[in-house]
């Protein structure tokens, strides 16, 4: 049979098939609808303005190997004139983070971006391992979310940047819509599927991945050589995000629309006033000074459940009168370096980690 001719360009032979459309297409056509695809959505949704400081969330994984890639080249191509920065957080996990974190080192250089490392042992003073050793592998990633979501906000003011994005992806979108509805999260699944998000006083952040699939961001580093780290966390994932996963791969391999179908569905929905009511308003942590919904933040609630010796405990609201009705907080306990959120005029000045 004679080679088929790449369904776009009609001139060079298809040596892939594209997962998001089935259309069979060559390398450089899959790249460049690729790039074009992630250029339409940041133009879409107004994502930067020129002269914009940007931190990439950099994990070493593919999905934001692959963003900091794009976004050097978008940023080069289309004169997007914005500052890159790779921001990385270190959870602490022996085998895993150390390992993608030697990645990320060599991205910095093979990408030419300033690299900033902060991580959860210099915040908290608590690693990844020592709160899997203390907890066991139940709530592991409710600690790891919510210690990462404030790490990754202290890390972008530290490097004064506007704006932080992440690797998040069309499947990742389509999971959390699918969690949601499953838990009947009505509140959250009125915000996951925005491409930008941002609270009273931190810093912006958007997913510039949001319509692009796992599947074809695999396909463009592997085609692209990129260097990547593709080992899964050592502490099993969200089990019941791996149900969601487990079913959407199931509907992608019948119709591989579904995943955009999902978000589509997810955006069409509307947060009645009255929910919108009940959601709490924001204010700051009394202890460190960052955003939150209540007196304390979340990361302080875990921090000081962890420290007390309670950390199985502060999960739930009610877990949490438990804590409070276990007495006073005591006046040595370990809390988090105070908060001072992004000003306007933020100074350009910053640190950055060196590999030299
Ligand atoms: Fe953290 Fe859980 Fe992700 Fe591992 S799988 S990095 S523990 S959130
Ligand atoms: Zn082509
Ligand atoms: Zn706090």
């Amino acid at each position: 049979m004679a080679p088929r001719s790449c369904a776009l360009c009609n001139d060079a032979r298809a040596i892939l098939k594209r997962p998001k459309t089935g259309q069979q297409i060559c390398k450089d056509c899959f790249f460049k609808v690729f790039e074009t695809e992630v250029h339409n959505t940041i133009t879409e949704a107004n994502l930067f303005k020129p002269g914009d400081r940007v931190a990439i969330g950099a994990s070493g994984g593919k999905d934001s190997t692959v963003l900091a890639y794009v976004m050097k080249t978008l940023n080069e191509r289309y004169h997007y004139d914005l500052e890159l920065f790779l921001l990385s957080i270190d959870e602490g996990i022996t085998g895993y983070r150390d390992d993608s974190l030697e990645t990320v080192k060599r991205n910095q250089e093979q990408y030419d971006m300033p690299l900033k490392i902060l991580s959860y042992d210099e915040l908290y003073g608590w690693t990844m391992d020592r709160i899997v050793s203390t907890i066991g592998k139940k709530n592991n990633c409710t600690f790891c979310g919510v210690f990462r979501r404030q790490a990754l906000d202290r890390g972008a003011t530290a490097l004064h940047v506007d704006h932080i994005v992440t690797g998040h992806n069309a499947d990742d979108i389509a999971e959390t819509v699918l969690m949601n509805i499953m838990r009947g999260d009505i509140a959250r699944l009125g915000r996951c599927t925005a491409i930008c998000t941002k609270g009273e006083d931190t810093i912006r952040r958007s997913k510039p991945f949001k319509y692009a699939y796992e599947k074809e961001i695999v396909m463009y580093a592997y085609f692209k050589k990129l260097d990547y780290f593709s080992t899964e966390c050592i502490y099993s994932p969200d089990a019941y995000r791996g149900h969601a996963r487990a079913f959407l791969k199931d509907l992608e391999a019948a119709r591989p629309s579904a995943i955009i179908d999902i978000i589509h569905s997810g955006e069409a929905f509307e947060v009645k006033e009255e929910i919108k009511a009940t959601q709490k308003v924001q204010q700051t942590c009394k202890r460190c000074g960052y955003m939150s919904s209540n007196d304390l933040c979340k990361a302080c609630t875990l921090l000081e459940g962890l420290e007390r010796g309670m950390s199985a405990a502060v999960i739930t609201d009610r877990a949490r009168r438990k804590l409070e009705a276990e007495g006073p907080t005591p006046a040595d306990l370990r809390t988090i370096p105070f908060f001072h959120p992004p000003t306007a005029s933020a100074s350009p000045a910053v640190e950055v980690e060196s590999t030299a």
